[in-house]
């Protein structure tokens, strides 16, 4: 599973030549060697064109050779990545990096100066690491959710908590107080533990299960910064299966993305419209971008457009240069491409803003109105 820092170190690979590869691929436990070869066959072909379109001359041969071995290895290795791959080569040095991705990843190749991050920035905006801290009186399960995947974390359970047998000869209050102190001694314990896995970055998102009126009791215990990670609650027992865990977390997550897809869209809406901290359409969002304004990108996961980026400082813009020079460095090492988009929400992540690609139908409607892409902006400039 891809990690930020991953992220941090495939936007540093570069090919000074332009001849960087980066490919994404589903992979189909039911597919045949035969289907793959296709596949990325047609993946390749399409990476090549695209390279003599934008880059106005041919694949170097020395891509025929990378393309095979790519081919070899993912027919040897595809079992290693379950559900799809991403990878990263460049002819001479072959595979740089490679990762597994989940099956919703959408088959691409492009062959640029730079790694195409965009798709694993999608990802990682979107499924950041979640907890699920299942708790009863006596008893807590934690469990880290990795994109579709859930693994058991780890149990604390109270096995002092006194029986109804142990009441013995104490006062039925006294013996109340004492379970009490118990019980409550043991969320201190699972809070901490959810605390400092926070503090080890091994969670991003919180989700509580258990009985409702156990869990709003050990929400009282929580530190204010674990609370604040808390995304919403499930309905499952201590006993419940993996699978079950998982499937309830997940919708609980896709929930929360959702949710927070559409205040961005609303706050994009009504900020570029009021002329304040907003922009709407590729334009206004590109020059955004350029000041360093953006706050929060979003963008249609369909929105295509060609473009133009300066080679020198990296700025973009929908409409060629003026007498080919750039219009902020003034270099003249302009590159015209097919699409910008991915270029630009890379930008956009590598100046720290936070990416959110719509595609559900209703959200890509309502930002269709926007021109498909805009942003919340850190500040405004005054005009
Ligand atoms: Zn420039």
């Amino acid at each position: 599973m891809i990690k930020r820092s991953d992220l941090q170190k495939i936007s540093k690979l570069d090919s000074p030549k332009g001849q960087l590869l980066s490919l994404y691929l589903p992979l189909f436990q039911d597919s045949n060697d035969t289907d793959y070869n296709i596949k990325l066959k047609n993946l390749l072909r399409s990476a090549d064109q695209r390279y003599k379109h934008e880059a106005g001359k041919e694949l170097p041969d020395e891509f025929d050779e990378l393309f095979e071995d790519i081919r070899i290895y993912i027919r040897d290795n595809s079992t290693k990545y379950g559900r799809g791959v991403a990878l990263f080569a460049t002819p001479g040095k072959g595979i740089l990096a490679s990762y597994s991705m989940p099956d919703t990843i959408e088959s691409s190749a492009i062959v640029d100066e730079r790694a195409n991050i965009a798709p694993l920035i999608r990802l990682i905006e979107d499924y950041a690491p979640y907890c699920t801290c299942i708790i009863s009186r006596n008893h807590a399960r934690m469990l880290i959710g990795k994109l579709d995947e859930i693994e058991e974390h780890s149990q604390l359970e109270d096995d002092e908590v006194p029986g109804q047998h142990d009441q013995g000869g104490w006062s039925q209050s006294r013996y109340e107080r004492h379970i009490e102190d118990h019980v409550h001694r043991h969320f201190k314990r699972v809070a901490q533990q959810l605390f400092d896995m926070l503090e080890n970055n091994e969670y991003h998102h919180l989700i509580l299960g258990g009985p409702e009126e156990v869990v709003s009791g050990f929400e009282e215990t929580l530190h204010q910064y674990v609370t604040d990670r808390v995304i919403g609650h499930v309905r499952i027992l201590m006993e419940a299966n993996i699978n079950d865990v998982r499937q309830n977390s997940m919708d609980v997550l896709e929930q929360h993305i959702t949710d927070r897809k559409q205040r961005l869209i609303d706050a994009v809406e009504s900020e570029s419209a009021a002329r304040d901290l907003g922009v709407k359409g590729l334009a206004a969002t590109m020059e955004a971008l350029q000041r360093g304004q953006v706050m929060n990108l979003i963008v249609d996961h369909e929105v295509r457009s060609s473009g133009i980026v300066c080679q020198s400082c990296g700025a973009m813009s929908v409409t060629p240069a003026e007498g080919n020079t750039c219009s902020y460095c003034q270099a003249s090492d302009i590159r015209d491409m097919d699409n910008v988009i991915p270029a630009l929400i890379t930008s956009a992540f590598e100046q720290g803003a936070s990416i959110a690609v719509i595609d559900q139908e209703d959200q890509q409607e309502q930002i269709g109105k926007l021109g498909g892409i805009g942003a919340t902006l850190r500040f405004r400039v005054e005009e």
